[in-house]
């Protein structure tokens, strides 16, 4: 694939609404962007990005007007949230707060919060106002590289991989965005960035949560979705057992037909396709948990590309459940 520098702005909307990734200038650091509503077009991200498993992704929005499709605005923290957004907003400032619907789950690594910001950057702001849809946007570099500040930055990280950079410039901060959560009053630092502590320290009291953890290990951390029923890995359905009485839900990749030995069944893509499947998996990791059931057996997937991240995540998921009792092996 050739990847093209430019300043095309009306390109970068159009390959964004055909469900395209296109890096793009914020006032942290370049951001790869993909519509945040189109779960194939995030996994896209992730593919590029060659993360080896999921993190929850930052949505930019195009205005406040957006909060009440994407979020639902905290209650009890209302007027703290109100005037942190007054103040930060735009630039480059994150909130997490409670997701709708319409998220979809790959974006939150299946977490019930969103994290949302509005950019002040110019360009950013101009194409996401033009798409009118909120962009997930990580930094864009692969997986444990230094964020990107300029387009050139892009270009040696994600040259063949992408169709398009917008080029803005080099970015203001070079840092990426200060996350924070208001809980219970008070003002949890959830990511250190260019809002301070001590500007934040002005309205309301201030938690500084695991920082160094944070950043050096984000998948290590409580912030994914785990699921409650155990949950094992196998390479392949059809030569599973459940035992007698035991309800057992599938996470499948290949192919099945409803079958009775399973209490329910989630195909993660019907064509096999590892983008699909990494914007399904959450849902349905999700739907199975909440069945009622024993035990979750889920299918390997193939290690390639995305195929990677998703085992990752469905390990991690297997190793949560330390115990899984013998009854069920
Ligand atoms: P980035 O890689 O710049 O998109 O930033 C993603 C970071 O934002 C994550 O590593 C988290 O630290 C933070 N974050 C995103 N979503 C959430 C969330 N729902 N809850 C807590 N932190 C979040
Ligand atoms: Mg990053």
């Amino acid at each position: 694939m050739k990847t093209l520098i430019s300043t095309d702005r009306a390109a970068a909307v159009e390959l964004l609404r055909k469900g395209e990734i296109v890096a793009l200038p914020t006032e942290t650091v370049y951001g790869l962007a993909a519509n945040a509503l189109n779960p194939i077009a995030v996994a896209k991200i992730f593919e590029a990005k060659e993360r080896p498993r999921f993190d929850p992704l930052i949505v930019h929005l195009p205005s406040r007007d957006w909060l009440g499709e994407i979020v639902d605005l905290p209650v009890q923290d209302r007027q703290l949230f109100l005037k942190l957004a007054d103040k930060f907003w735009p630039g480059p400032f994150t909130m997490v707060l409670q997701k709708r619907e319409i998220v979809p789950e790959i974006v939150t690594a299946g977490l019930d919060t969103v994290a949302v910001r509005i950019s002040v950057h110019p360009v950013l702001a101009e194409i996401v106002c033009e798409l009118d849809q909120p962009l997930a946007a990580p930094s864009a570099n692969r997986f444990g590289c230094v964020s990107p500040t300029t387009a050139q930055h892009v270009m040696d990280e994600l040259g063949g991989r992408i169709r398009l950079i917008i080029d803005g410039g080099p970015t203001e901060h070079g840092i990426e965005s200060t996350v924070v959560a208001v809980r219970g009053g008070k003002i949890d630092i959830l990511r250190r960035g260019p809002i301070t502590a001590e500007q934040l320290s002005e309205f309301g009291k201030i938690d500084i949560v695991m920082p160094s953890r944070k950043i050096s290990a984000p998948g290590q951390l409580p912030l994914h979705y785990s699921p409650k029923t155990p949950l094992r890995l196998i390479d392949n359905a059809e030569s599973f057992l459940p035992q007698e009485n035991q309800r057992v839900g599938l996470l499948a990749w290949n192919p099945v037909e409803p079958e009775k030995k399973f209490a329910a069944v989630c195909l993660l893509s019907k064509r096999q396709d590892l983008r699909e499947a990494a914007a399904n998996l959450f849902r349905h990791l999700r739907e199975l948990d909440q069945s009622a059931l024993d035990l979750i057996v889920a299918e390997r997937v193939p290690s390639r590309g995305l195929g990677a991240a998703i085992l990752d995540r469905l390990e991690r998921a297997s190793h949560d459940q330390s115990v899984v009792p013998d009854m069920l092996e």
